[in-house]
């Protein structure tokens, strides 16, 4: 695949909100320690992209975007195993339909396999590496735990030159897959068992998707990465938070290679989305097992089956923007994906009639006409609504005989009810009032046929002596309607986080499909066309098996279905069955009823405009989940509590958790006017622990003392120690305390017991209560012990 225009940008991502990362590189253009932002986006092409990917894929060239610097797609194959052309040509295909280009930087790992094997030799040679000839199982066993330290390989000491041989040996693949590893020689007592003497290469004979058989020795992830990224002059390496521990390790590395840049890594929060999973090799199974038709089967949380669901690219940036970015874990509510491609299609897409199931009805009073369609007459009809500003129109045939939605008649409907039933009096949309006269049941008793008369005077819709309809329902003239075939898609999992028994937790009604019709304006779209179908959702003829002729619709999202929700708080109890024999009278119940706390508020709204109009504008313009919206909105002082935070801090995911959740937990009921916080200081905290200075816990610590005392969050912090502490005097300090407490261990250290720093370490963190810098710790202690 060509590339095309170097570094090229889209509008949204230089417009994308700001977040700790884009103020952090700010800070570093500022400062001058970079004069341009160099990031990357680095999939292992073994799988699709999913929208987690597109979480990264927005972040990285959206930052470089924002500063003029630049994005490389990078391939990490460093795994011959797993991987496979299809996906490298997948993924460049997915990252550039999602509207990214990396211009002429397409790079692969693979491609600097001779120059990560000449900087091995290297540290071979400056001892800081060994072929270690244990067995995987004998090396995991060594490597201790959390509370006790490794212990050292036998081979752990062999000396440079047999290094130097056996390294070469394996290379030239002389010895089998796990019979010798390479490893870094650091520290079998570090409290970060990442950096207990971590592998760097291991053996294995498998073919290489882009180097053959060229090799048989592959790096392992961590040894890999940063040399790729400093290969490539990479400024800032943002990966997800997994590898927060794996920093340490990227540091020495690059402490300890001849690497001509010096990256530094970045995490970030990786994107989970209810009701669905991100892991490349879950959903390769379910694509092997044959659960899913494929990769880009529309239930997919990938780009290429989010895309031939119908999802617009500028809908994932939409959301990726609307989802930001911080340091907190959370799991995204699939309602906000779907409100942004709702957002997103609103403006843009006509709106066509379709009728997904249909019900016949009979215009009895219309002429039957003579040719062999009988009479059609074509009625002029705008593609867009009022307030969309788009032109256009389509004429849509009307006749004696046309269908609607089965579940648009009702035989004996509530008095709520605003479509067809007997005797009532509808509007057909863009056409005529119709009045139902008689219903035609089969001899189990379902309506099969219903009939109808209309009033010719109220063509177009509106009746010349001003007479209302309760309703106005779609409809697709019979003579003239193209069959089509639809797939009304649901959540592809049937539980809310999705475990490793996610093959036992799939929904079983994710997919159903259903034989409707179409009115014939869309006769010659190309596939891929969206339409709102009106009154029933947004849909995309599908690029795969659309064909004119047998046209078939992917729902790409429902419409808001507002029936359904009034059907359940108010018809409902009138649905009943009314021949049924009565129940016996009962005493009048004069216990007031119990409303849920959601019933509450939405009382006081209704009597409230401004509460109703802040509960409107949070979903709308903030993103919020319906539940947040009507939480936030339920008081004015909540809501000001809240707008108060969002202006301290523009961070609506971050103020939105931080209120829902502990303002929550240390207040009454959500009485924010009784506690002795504001708004401001909860954004504060939200903003500490974004940008790392605080750990999540620590942030709940001070949330717990505001309420109980009130005050300002940074001197809370201050005063009970909560920060990460990073000051080198601060620091300097504990060390010196613990190694005066310790004079034993002290001069054992010195004997020769270097696995005793990991003590040292443990216990600078004891004093400090968990909050010293680890890499500051150890450079304190070596520095200190070995003078
Ligand atoms: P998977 O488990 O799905 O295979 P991965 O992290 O192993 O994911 P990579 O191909 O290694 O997949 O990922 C490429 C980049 O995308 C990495 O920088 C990774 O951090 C990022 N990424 C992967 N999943 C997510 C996610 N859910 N949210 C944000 N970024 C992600
Ligand atoms: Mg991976």
């Amino acid at each position: 695949m060509s590339s095309t225009k170097p570094d090229s940008i889209t509008t949204e991502a230089v417009e994308a909100r700001s977040n700790f990362l884009s103020s952090m590189i700010q800070t570093h253009l500022e400062e001058g320690r970079h004069q341009t932002v160099v990031t990357r986006f680095p999939p292992e092409p073994n799988g699709y992209l999913h929208i987690g990917h597109a979480k990264s894929i927005c972040l990285n060239f959206g930052l470089a975007a924002r500063f003029g610097g630049r994005c490389h797609l990078r391939f990490d194959d460093t795994n011959p195993v797993a991987e496979d052309v299809e996906y490298v040509e997948s993924i460049q295909n997915d990252v550039r339909w999602l509207g990214f280009d990396w211009g002429e930087h397409l790079y692969f790992a693979s491609d600097y396999f001779e120059q990560m094997y000449a900087w091995a030799e290297d540290l071979i040679r400056g001892g800081k590496a060994y072929v270690d000839s244990q067995s995987i199982d004998e090396i995991r066993a060594g490597r201790g735990s959390l509370t006790e330290a490794g212990t050292a390989s036998p081979f752990r000491d062999r000396g440079v030159e047999e290094n130097l041989d056996l390294f070469r040996r394996m290379r030239a693949g002389e010895f089998g897959d796990g019979t010798h590893v390479l490893r870094a020689k650091i520290d079998m007592g570090n409290p970060n068992m990442l950096m207990r003497d971590p592998l760097l290469y291991r053996i294995r004979h498998a073919h290489h998707h882009r180097t053959g058989d060229a090799w048989c020795i592959y790096p392992m992830y961590d040894y890999a990465h940063c040399l790729e990224d400093a290969i490539e002059h990479i400024t800032h390496s943002i990966c997800t938070l997994e590898f927060e521990n794996n920093r340490e390790l990227y540091d020495w590395l690059m402490d300890n290679v001849d690497v001509p840049a010096q990256p530094r890594q970045y995490e970030f929060a990786r994107l989970a989305l209810s009701y669905t999973m991100m892991s490349k090799r879950k959903l390769l199974k379910l694509v092997k097992q044959g659960t899913v038709s494929g990769w880009d089967d529309p239930r997919m949380p990938t780009l290429a089956g989010l895309r031939r669901r119908g999802y617009p690219a500028s809908a994932i940036r939409a959301f990726c923007d609307l989802i930001g970015v911080s340091k907190a874990n959370s799991r995204v509510d699939f309602a906000k994906l779907e409100y942004a491609v709702r957002t997103d299609l609103n403006p843009e897409v006509p709106r066509v009639m379709a009728i997904v199931d249909p019900l016949k009805v009979v215009i009895t009073n219309y002429p039957e006409g003579s040719d062999d369609l009988g009479q059609v007459e074509q009625l002029d009809a705008a593609l867009y609504p009022h307030d969309v500003p788009k032109e256009g129109s389509r004429a849509v045939p009307f006749a004696r005989e046309i269908y609607i939605e089965r579940d648009d008649f009702m035989r004996d409907p509530p008095k709520a009810y605003r479509r067809m039933a007997p005797g009532r009096e509808i509007r057909l949309r863009y056409a005529y009032f119709v009045t139902c006269n008689s219903v035609i049941e089969d001899a189990d008793g379902n309506v099969i046929e219903v009939h109808c008369t209309y009033d010719p005077a109220t063509r177009g819709g509106a009746a010349p002596d001003g007479r209302k309809v309760k309703g106005t329902i779609h409809w697709v003239a019979a003579p003239t309607a193209l069959p089509a075939e639809f797939r009304v898609y649901d959540q592809l999992f049937a539980v809310e986080v999705p475990d490793d028994d996610f093959e036992q937790q799939l929904n079983p009604a994710s997919l159903s499909v259903q034989h409707g019709v179409v009115e014939p304006s869309v006769a010659s779209d190309a596939p891929g066309t969206r339409y709102q179908f009106e009154r029933t959702g947004y849909f995309i003829s599908d690029t795969v098996d659309s064909k004119p002729g047998a046209l078939v619709f992917n729902r790409i999202v429902a419409l808001r279905d507002s029936w359904a929700k009034q059907t359940e708080a108010k018809a409902a109890p009138e649905l009943t069955d009314v021949t049924a024999p009565s129940p016996p009278p009962k005493a009048p119940d004069t216990r007031p009823k119990k409303l849920s706390k959601t019933e509450i508020r939405t009382r006081i709204r209704a009597d409230d405009p401004d509460l109703a109009a802040r509960y409107a504008r949070y979903q709308a313009e903030l993103g919020l989940e319906e539940g947040d919206a009507d939480l936030l909105s339920g008081s004015t002082a909540l809501a000001e509590f809240f707008e108060a935070a969002l202006a301290a801090y523009d961070a609506v995911d971050a103020v939105t958790r931080w209120i829902v959740n502990e303002v929550m937990r240390v207040s009454e009921d959500g009485d924010v006017a009784a506690l002795p916080f504001g708004g401001a200081a909860v954004a504060r905290v939200a903003q500490l622990v974004d940008e790392g200075r605080l750990s999540a816990t620590a942030g709940k610590e001070v949330i717990t003392i505001l309420a109980e005392q009130g005050g300002d969050p940074d001197a809370i912090v201050e005063a009970q120690g909560l920060e990460q502490v990073s000051d080198e005097a601060a620091l300097a300090k504990a060390v010196d305390a613990v190694l005066a407490a310790n004079a034993g261990q002290v001069a054992r250290f010195r004997d020769g017991n270097p696995q005793l720093l990991g003590f040292f370490i443990g216990n600078v963190m004891k004093e400090t209560g968990g909050k010293a810098d680890p890499k500051l710790t150890r450079a304190l202690l070596q520095a200190r012990l070995q003078g």
